[in-house]
């Protein structure tokens, strides 16, 4: 595929996914995977920028609570929500990143006005919810009014399976491994994110995330780390999702793009390499997009959400 040809991937979290995923559950999260290739296809179409519509397609995630991102984030060990997200603009390296937000509906559209309206990178906190507060049309909500019914049961569950492992556990053994399941075996991975290149051949890349269960008050991840969970270039785009912490310890979007610019790899070629790399216990996947049209959406984990479209009408939409 030359360059003027559209390409677009979407993320919606990557982990131990279930096979036995409720079907409710894998039902709506493809069929919201599938909606956001519809209008992110479309919008790149009518000519729309790619940093338009990552923008568009995150916020479009972070309004439906099966996705751990905006509504749908899950709760710090305190009980409370602690949203981030960052985004990045290809072309310029113009980038914006938010974090520690408990009020905005949709923190990518922080993170963007942060890259367009401020001499800064990266807003958290209490500046970021001032800095929301200051800006016309940036919609928010009661702290409480992101807090789920099933979040709840998620976090209550978590506390309690750490409390049973811990109970169970070798004195001397200081790693315990928990899952995050709920009564119906959803994990609430759902970390989300979306890279296109539009039709001038420009690329961007964007991600947003409620962060992991059971996190520190204060806890930052990959996801509003430029280079970590998110990077753009005029080589790629790339969008991460899994565990923050090594997707950090590897500056894992960034590494993709390095291995494009100094050793010559393909998009596929670096993508999976950093993800091999990642070895043997990588807990990260990504999508990516290249200057050329590829599409990467490697992974380590069981599964990872995602789904991807190209101009030439291909398009796929896969969990495992
Ligand atoms: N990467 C996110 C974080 O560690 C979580 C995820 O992608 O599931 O905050």
């Amino acid at each position: 595929m030359g360059k003027g040809q559209w390409a677009i991937a979407v993320q919606g979290g990557a982990g131990d996914i279930p096979i036995d995923l409720p079907k409710h559950i894998k039902e709506g999260r493809e069929s919201a995977l599938r909606h956001c290739l519809h209008i992110g296809s479309s919008a790149l179409n009518h000519s729309h920028s790619s940093l338009h519509v990552v923008e568009l397609v995150v916020r479009e995630l972070e309004n439906n609570p099966l996705f751990n991102a905006g509504r749908g984030s899950v709760l710090t060990t305190e009980g409370t929500i602690e949203m981030e997200a960052s985004i990045m603009d290809g072309k310029t390296k113009k980038c914006g990143s938010v974090c520690g937000l408990k009020t905005v509906v949709n923190p990518i559209s922080l993170a963007r006005l942060v890259m367009e309206k401020t001499p800064h990178v990266y807003l958290g906190f209490e500046g970021a919810e001032a800095f929301a507060r200051e800006q016309q049309g940036v919609a928010t909500l009661e702290p409480c009014d992101f807090i789920t019914p099933a979040n709840v049961e998620r976090l209550k569950q978590f506390k309690e399976s750490i409390r049973v492992q811990l109970d169970n556990a070798h004195p001397i053994q200081n790693e315990v491994k928990v899952e995050a399941r709920n009564a119906d075996g959803d994990s609430q991975l759902g970390t989300v994110g979306c890279v296109a290149i539009d039709l001038d051949g420009h690329l961007a890349a964007a991600t947003s995330t409620g962060g992991v269960i059971n996190k520190w008050v204060g806890r930052i991840g990959d996801t509003p780390i430029i280079g970590s969970g998110t990077y753009s270039n005029t080589y790629c785009a790339v969008s991460a999702t899994g565990s923050g912490e090594d997707i950090i310890r590897g500056t894992v979007a960034r590494d993709v793009a390095a291995l494009m610019e100094y050793k010559g790899l393909s998009l596929k070629e670096a993508a999976s390499s950093v993800v091999k790399n990642g070895a043997p216990e990588c807990k990260f996947g990504l999508v990516a997009v290249s200057a050329t049209g590829e599409i990467a959406m490697p992974f380590g984990t069981t599964g990872m959400f995602r789904a991807c479209a190209t101009q030439d009408g291909y398009s796929e939409v896969a969990i495992h």
